[in-house]
């Protein structure tokens, strides 16, 4: 038998210990009328952006998703496995979250790598460069934009349009949509400045984001 890792071990016996059993009529609360969280997360699998950490939240509190830079890829119903899509619609049909937002970071490797394509290393399956030519349009437009300025700011720059390209394709799914309309559920964009700590908000009247 293949121990199980001895870190992990003691992180989990500390959480039983420290976080779950002076909280245990809260747990058994969740066990048995289930999750009804309120808002919806999607963020970058990037270890250093914790959704539940970045806003203090208890477990029932948010249904988080998270994927290589934090992205929604467009409506469609061909293909086979659909992962993004299947937690969409579960949050918002049958969870009906208020609402959802999608949390991009600084130093997101997978926008280095849309950005430039030379710094992730793949295999012959290309995942990352496939998945991440969802910003193709947005990276365009920053190396247009943004002639002249350094990588790090076209970097950043990435970041902060791939976060509204993913609000873009949210508002593909027409079930979103009709909920959206009739003011059912919001849809937010923020970015997470890992050196500072600061979490930014989306002004999608005027594009930009504003310190909260
Ligand atoms: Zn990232």
């Amino acid at each position: 038998m293949t121990p199980f890792p001895a870190p992990l071990t003691d992180r989990y016996r500390r959480f039983k210990h420290r976080h779950f059993e002076p909280n245990i009529e809260q747990y058994e609360e969740l066990a048995t009328y289930g999750q009804a969280p309120e808002v919806m997360i999607v963020s970058c699998c990037d270890s250093r952006v914790d959704p539940e950490t970045i806003f203090s939240a208890m477990p029932g509190e948010l249904f988080v998703m998270r994927n290589v830079a934090n992205l929604i890829p467009p409506y469609e119903t061909g293909g086979t496995y659909h992962g993004v899509s299947a937690a969409i619609e579960f949050a918002v049909l049958n969870l009906r979250i208020k609402h959802l937002v999608i949390m991009g970071h600084s130093g997101c490797g997978g926008v280095k790598a849309a950005l430039d394509r030379e710094t992730a290393r793949e295999t012959e399956g290309q995942f990352i460069t496939k998945w991440m030519s969802m910003l193709e349009t947005a990276r365009l437009k920053v190396l247009a934009s943004h002639q002249g300025s350094s990588r790090n700011d076209m970097v950043a720059e990435l970041e902060r349009e791939g976060i509204k390209t993913s609000l873009q394709n949210l508002r593909t799914f027409p079930f979103l949509n009709a909920l959206e309309s009739k003011g059912r559920i919001t849809l937010h964009g923020a970015y997470f400045d890992i050196a500072t700590g600061q979490l930014s908000a989306l002004n999608e009247s005027t594009g930009l984001f504003y310190a909260l």
